[in-house]
């Protein structure tokens, strides 16, 4: 989209800063982190194939060579989720904590754009993902009075700055939220499933879009899965013959009760 004259104009006279670190911005209508700050969050080498954990050195070396074959990983081992996979760009490492809850603020559309960019050159790199092999990009959608409050959904963001970089389309209407749910951040992982049981639905007039298709579900942060493990139930049970997930951030807590609410970016 081309930046119109008078935000050049306004960049000028009230110059932008980086969300992070405050410094002032190179070409502040395409980013809202600085150079140094994105270069401080370390992208997932190789994660689990299955829930997109980081994998310990010592299990690569053992699984290798035939890395479509290797077991599941210590944070996925006990669990059956309805995703075939999950792509997690990073871990809640560092400034990545920051960017998530950054994103979950009002009007941070820009930086929910540049995430976005960056998790697709990553997909498109760094993973074995390719865009044919999904229908379509589906975000999670969020409940109706949360998106009065926030101004946007990051995840829809995410899912379209992904879409345009690697040639794929969003649904944005299809996957629809019935009902408000509390934050997950302090729940157990038995208290995050149940929390979020039935908190999707196919809307009415694209019920018919889903059998056969393969969706790549998009959100910003996944700790233990419940939500995008409800999310792709829900597209499984009305025919949906395979679905993948793509999060900016993966908690590693899905085990255990999560990690005090300061320290970690609630999931919705
Ligand atoms: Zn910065
Ligand atoms: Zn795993």
């Amino acid at each position: 989209m081309p930046i119109a004259p008078w935000v050049e104009w306004l960049d000028l006279i009230f110059p932008r800063a980086c969300a992070l670190c405050s410094q002032p911005l190179i070409a502040p209508q395409l980013r809202s982190l600085c150079k140094d700050c994105f270069e401080r969050i370390h992208p997932i080498e190789d994660g689990c194939l299955r829930c997109g954990a980081p994998l310990e050195r010592k299990s690569l070396h053992e699984t290798k060579p035939s890395r479509r074959k290797r077991p599941a990983c210590p944070h996925c081992q006990k669990r059956r989720y309805e995703m075939t996979r999950v792509f997690a760009y990073t871990t809640y490492a560092n400034d990545a904590i920051r960017i998530a809850r950054k994103m979950k603020e009002p009007h941070s559309e820009s930086m929910a754009r540049q995430v976005g960019k960056a998790m697709a050159e990553w997909l498109i790199h760094a993973t074995a993902f390719a865009p044919e092999h999904y229908d379509a990009l589906i975000p999670i959608p969020q409940h109706w009075f949360r998106r009065l409050t926030l101004r946007y959904n990051q995840s829809e963001v995410l899912a379209s700055s992904i879409a345009s970089t690697v040639g794929s389309r969003v649904e944005d209407a299809w996957l629809q939220r019935t009902r408000w749910t509390q934050k997950q951040g302090m729940k157990t992982i038995a208290e995050r499933v149940v929390n979020m049981k039935d908190a999707f639905r196919i809307a009415q007039k694209h019920k018919d879009r889903i059998e056969g298709r393969r969706f790549l579900l998009v959100d910003d942060v996944m700790t233990s899965g419940a939500t995008l493990d409800q999310a792709a139930a829900v597209l499984k049970r009305q025919g949906a013959v395979m679905v993948d997930a793509v999060v900016f951030a993966r908690g590693l807590g899905g085990s255990r009760p999560a990690p005090s609410k300061s320290s970690i970016p609630t999931g919705q």
